[in-house]
């Protein structure tokens, strides 16, 4: 799950990373609030989980005189899209260097990497081209220090602070199970080095032992799905799917692409599933509003085709559900949908055809 700029920089404070003063504010009304205590020169920041945000309008300069009017204008704007509910006031800082540091995991060699740039800000993309512009080292994940001669080879020429700020975000990607633990920019002011931006990504995996009890990146519906313990994703076709395995479910998919049509959902009922679950299930898919069409495809092994055809007559949907099921009691799961007009067939390259023929 990915946390916001504010909830970050919280973390990131708590494990000794220097960050900005800064208001959190859901009106622009509540700047009076804080005007008391706000500086002279400040920095107000949208706090959308958006790429790219300065540069999309997402943060503005302001002074005591116009902090509550940029506020307003921001709280009324949507950067890239994306409405803006929260606004994060901060010094400003009087920046000297921007430095990029990113820590994530190499899965290949299974250890940390972490990025450094000289040269950090919105335009790391534009540094990243240049050959030599990122450094990035990677050492034994049962180091709770990132090693000293590391740390100077990564961050070179930069200033000593920086480097103990990097150490110091390395513990925080451990500690707080991170995915992605990002500083851009690190920088330095005449007075200290500061993380001016914050980005973490929490492992979905950890999240209860992280304390997190709803995944904000999940839709209601998948949520829903992963109380079930199914696998489902929403995407943003009219075709829903449903299958049993990763790798079915996956083929599926890849099928629909290959001819030409575009996935609403997915999810993937597992090993087993009986006749109650199957029901959820395409309940689940044929709930997101864009499902015109939902293709079954089910390979009875420890799945019963007849359990599965039951659960999706009891579904009682409005959409049409094109089926192929194959394998274990596959007689008698045709047996109960044709009598009710289920489009039933043989192969799921049949299947996936006809069901992005009727989506269209
Ligand atoms: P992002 O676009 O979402 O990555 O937003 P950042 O928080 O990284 O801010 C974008 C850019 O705004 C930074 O690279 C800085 O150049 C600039 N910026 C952000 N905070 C400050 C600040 O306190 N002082 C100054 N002078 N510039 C800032
Ligand atoms: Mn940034």
């Amino acid at each position: 799950m990915k946390l916001l700029e504010y909830e970050a920089k919280q973390l990131f404070a708590e494990e000794g990373i220097p960050v900005p003063k800064g208001t959190l504010i859901s009106r622009h009304k509540e700047t009076l609030l804080h005007m008391d205590t706000l500086p002279e020169k400040v920095v107000v920041k949208a706090q959308v989980d958006v790429g790219g945000r300065g540069k999309a309008g997402g943060v503005l300069m302001a002074d005591h005189e116009t902090v509550m009017e940029t506020a307003r204008r921001l709280f009324d704007t949507r950067i890239r899209g994306v409405p803006v509910d929260r606004i994060l006031i901060e010094e400003r800082l009087d920046i000297r260097h921007e430095y990029f540091v990113s820590i994530t995991i190499d899965r290949a060699k299974k250890q940390p990497v972490i990025l450094f740039a000289e040269t950090g800000g919105v335009d790391i993309e534009e540094t990243a081209r240049t050959e030599g512009a990122i450094r990035s080292v990677s050492f034994s994940p049962l180091l709770s220090d990132i090693p000293g001669f590391l740390l100077r080879e990564l961050c070179g020429n930069a200033p000593a602070d920086i480097q103990k700020t990097v150490n110091r975000l390395y513990h925080v990607f451990c500690r707080k199970d991170a995915l992605l633990a990002e500083i851009n920019p690190l920088v330095t002011t005449p007075a200290r080095v500061y993380a001016a931006d914050a980005k973490l990504i929490i492992d979905d995996n950890s999240l209860g032992r992280q304390g997190i009890i709803v995944n904000r990146d999940l839709t209601e519906r998948e949520r829903e799905a992963e109380k079930h313990g199914f696998s489902f994703v929403e995407l943003d076709g009219s075709i829903g799917v449903i299958g049993n395995g990763a790798g079915l479910t996956m083929a599926t998919l890849d099928l629909i692409e290959t001819y030409g049509g575009k996935a609403a959902d997915f999810l993937d009922v597992g090993g087993g599933a009986e006749q109650e679950r199957v029901k959820i299930a395409v309940q689940l898919v044929a709930g997101v509003p864009s499902v015109k069409v939902i293709v079954v495809n089910l390979l009875g092994g420890i799945t019963k085709c007849d359990e599965v055809a039951k659960g999706i007559v009891a579904a009682g949907i409005h959409q049409k559900v094109i089926v192929r099921l194959a394998g274990t009691n596959e007689a008698e799961g045709r047996a109960i949908l044709a009598p009710k007009g289920y489009l039933m067939l043989d192969t799921m390259e049949l299947a996936v055809k006809a069901a992005v023929e009727a989506a269209q």
